[in-house]
């Protein structure tokens, strides 16, 4: 008899419209790759060198705020730019391209060079998230899309290792988010009910079969909620709570 917990199966993703490959079995399997070692981050608070840190120069040459929570700036190396000039109409339809402007900013999340965001006291979180808050505010008000996101660790391609995020707001819907925005419609005028209310995802890497293929996991969507569930409210890191 079929059991999701044991049996693949293809589970759909109701915000992308989209199906998930899922092969829980997989997860019994022993496990002989690569295992990533915990990065320690560096203990100083601050460091002379790094272009985050408060008070110092980045390479534009601009100086730093002697900053006391966050600290929120233009990326100096922005991918994307307010004043790209529009892409000509006659255009091959094999080769369609249209221009992209916006803006990328740079969070800093705390002075402390030494800390990740889930290593701050409480207060210093609370000021990241109400720095969120008003920083989609604003670029919401000029741009169609905000997208709050971070890049942490080596592995995801962060060059600096001082606890920052980034905000980036453009003038058009990028793919995931105009797919997932026509499903929440067709969700609410189908049932009445926000999807966002009923549902949840959980991130992963896409590999192999999911680039060419299908997104595929090996734990389905509540073997991946109770895990969360289970997890530790004290960091990796430390021994006690953080205050
Ligand atoms: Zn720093």
């Amino acid at each position: 008899m079929f059991n999701p917990v044991d049996h693949p199966h293809r589970r759909f993703n109701p915000l992308t419209g989209q199906y998930v490959l899922v092969s829980p079995h997989r997860a019994k399997r022993p496990w002989q790759g690569q295992v990533e070692k915990i990065s320690q981050a560096p203990s100083q608070s601050h460091d002379p060198d790094c272009f985050l840190c408060a008070g110092n120069k980045r390479v534009t040459g601009d100086q730093n705020p002697d900053y006391r929570d966050t600290f929120v700036f233009t990326n100096d190396f922005a991918a994307l730019m307010q004043d790209t000039p529009a892409a000509g109409d006659e255009q091959d339809p094999l080769l369609k391209l249209e221009a992209a402007r916006g803006t990328s900013r740079v969070i800093c999340f705390s002075p402390d060079h030494g800390k990740t965001l889930p290593e701050l006291p409480l207060p210093a979180i609370e000021a990241v998230i109400t720095t969120w808050m008003s920083q989609v505010a604003e670029l919401s008000s000029q741009w169609e899309w905000v997208q709050v996101f971070e890049n942490k660790g080596a592995v995801m391609g962060c060059s600096n290792p001082h606890p920052h995020g980034q905000l980036w707001g453009s003038d058009f819907l990028p793919n995931e988010i105009a797919r997932e925005e026509q499903h929440q419609r067709d969700w609410l005028a189908e049932h009445g009910r926000p999807l966002l209310l009923d549902s949840a995802t959980v991130r992963k890497f896409m590999v192999g079969f999911e680039m060419l293929a299908e997104t595929q996991r090996d734990l389905t969507p509540e073997q991946a909620a109770e895990r969360l569930r289970s997890l530790s409210p004290v960091h990796y890191k430390a021994n006690e709570v953080t205050p």
